[in-house]
């Protein structure tokens, strides 16, 4: 019998997750890794380090050349997949090329979410996802001198700092009442707010963008409550939407995302999907871990392994100049019981069920003891022991 084929779109942590276990479980399988990056896997979670200079791109990847000759998978940068034939069992190429497959991984990632608002098309309006996009602002920030980041949830507060980094005045605008409206409670957003206001970010809380006007090569962005902020560049970081329109287009099942069942097989015969662009029992999980999770476990069950995913536990870390938050579990106020407690310009903040064990976790500022509190939470253990 011939060698299986294995076919990936995407090359971030879920499609090179996938491919690495594939080739642990199937030794002779051909792997074939699709990315419409020019770029080969790479940290995209440290490309704000490339907007503000602190990185070269180059210097984010996150596999040498040889790895990729080492495990035979061959990576194919700069091709775009048009079109899935699942009863064929064939990938449709931009320039035509048919490439057929046994087993295939959609792995597609997201892409940001930009609201409707007017003027979110003109030219000064940026978003940051992948690396080019990365490179595009460090070129043209240091021409610039006002940002506006509209979003204040862990990824517009990195970019802030970046481009505050990059010498520019930063504004962060966000809808919610507080910063990280999905990971903190009130007083843990306050001392964020606090922390990133004493390093000159300033920030307009409760606000909801009615439109952008332009304004020379930049705009005014224009507040519901009459502010009108000028910037030079607006950068948009108000969520992420999947991507799955490939796998729609070949008749998958998508809800908010591609819907994968604990194998992380779609609705087509043959065809996986894993990371940000899928839907795993109703959740989008929109995060580096879980993508890797996922990517790990479908290649297993690409490769005929007995697979069950049962989902992650939502983690997040933000760690900008000496600003660290981490937020782990369940964090809500009905949670469970809570024990909030701030000492000088840390705050730490508790969850923990009727048995005692710790369901979530917050912290801001240090972060000593994230280690200590991820190990108490994967095993279910009281903390402190
Ligand atoms: C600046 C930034 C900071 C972040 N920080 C954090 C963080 O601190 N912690 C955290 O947990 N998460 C963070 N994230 C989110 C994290 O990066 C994602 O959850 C993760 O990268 C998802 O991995 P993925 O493999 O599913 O998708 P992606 O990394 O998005 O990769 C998908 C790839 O598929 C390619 N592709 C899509 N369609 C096609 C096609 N038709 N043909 C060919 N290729 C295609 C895309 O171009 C892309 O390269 C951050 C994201 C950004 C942008």
């Amino acid at each position: 019998m011939s060698a299986r084929h294995y076919a990936i779109v995407g090359a971030g942590v879920a499609g090179i997750e996938a491919a690495a276990a594939i080739r642990a479980t199937d030794a002779d399988g051909r792997i074939t890794v699709l990315t419409d990056e020019g770029w080969p896997y790479y940290s995209r979670i440290r490309i704000g380090e490339v907007v503000d200079g602190r990185a070269l791109p180059q210097a984010l990847a996150l596999r040498l050349p040889a790895w990729y000759d080492e495990q035979r998978i061959a990576l194919r940068t700069g091709v775009r997949v048009e079109g899935i034939d699942a009863s064929a069992g064939c990938l449709r190429l931009a320039g035509g090329e048919v490439l057929g497959y046994d087993a295939l991984l959609v792995a597609t990632g997201a892409r940001p979410f930009v609201p409707p608002f007017a003027g979110a098309d003109l030219p000064c309006v940026r978003t940051l996802r992948r690396m080019d996009d990365a490179i595009a602002l460090r070129d043209v920030v240091p021409a610039l001198r006002r940002a506006v980041v509209i979003g204040g949830g862990l990824l517009g507060l990195e970019l802030a700092v970046s481009l505050a980094g990059a010498g520019l005045g930063v504004t962060v605008v966000e809808v919610a009442d507080r910063l990280l409206p999905r990971q903190l409670d009130p007083a843990g957003g306050a001392l964020v707010r606090e922390l990133l206001g004493r390093r000159g970010i300033a920030f307009v809380l409760a606000a909801t963008v009615t439109g952008l006007r332009p304004d020379g090569a930049g705009a005014v962005v224009d507040l519901a409550d009459g502010q009108a902020l000028p910037a030079d560049l607006v950068l948009v970081s108000a969520g992420v939407r999947p991507v799955t329109e490939l796998a729609a287009g070949a008749g998958a099942q998508v809800a908010r995302g591609i819907v994968v069942d604990d194998r992380l097989a779609t609705s087509l015969p043959g065809v996986f999907a894993a990371g940000d662009c899928a839907e795993h029992r109703g959740e989008l999980y929109g995060i580096w871990p879980a993508s890797g999770e996922q990517g790990k476990a479908v290649g297993r069950a690409m490769a005929g392994a007995p697979v069950t995913y049962a989902g992650t536990v939502r983690s997040a870390t933000l760690k900008v100049s000496d600003i660290g938050v981490f937020t782990m579990g369940r964090t809500g106020d009905d949670d469970g019981a809570v024990q909030a407690d701030r000492t000088g310009d840390d705050y730490r903040r508790l969850v923990r069920d009727a048995e005692g064990r710790l369901v979530g976790a917050t912290l801001v500022g240090s972060l000593a003891e994230r280690r200590a509190i991820l190990v108490a939470m994967m095993a279910g253990k009281p903390y402190p022991a």
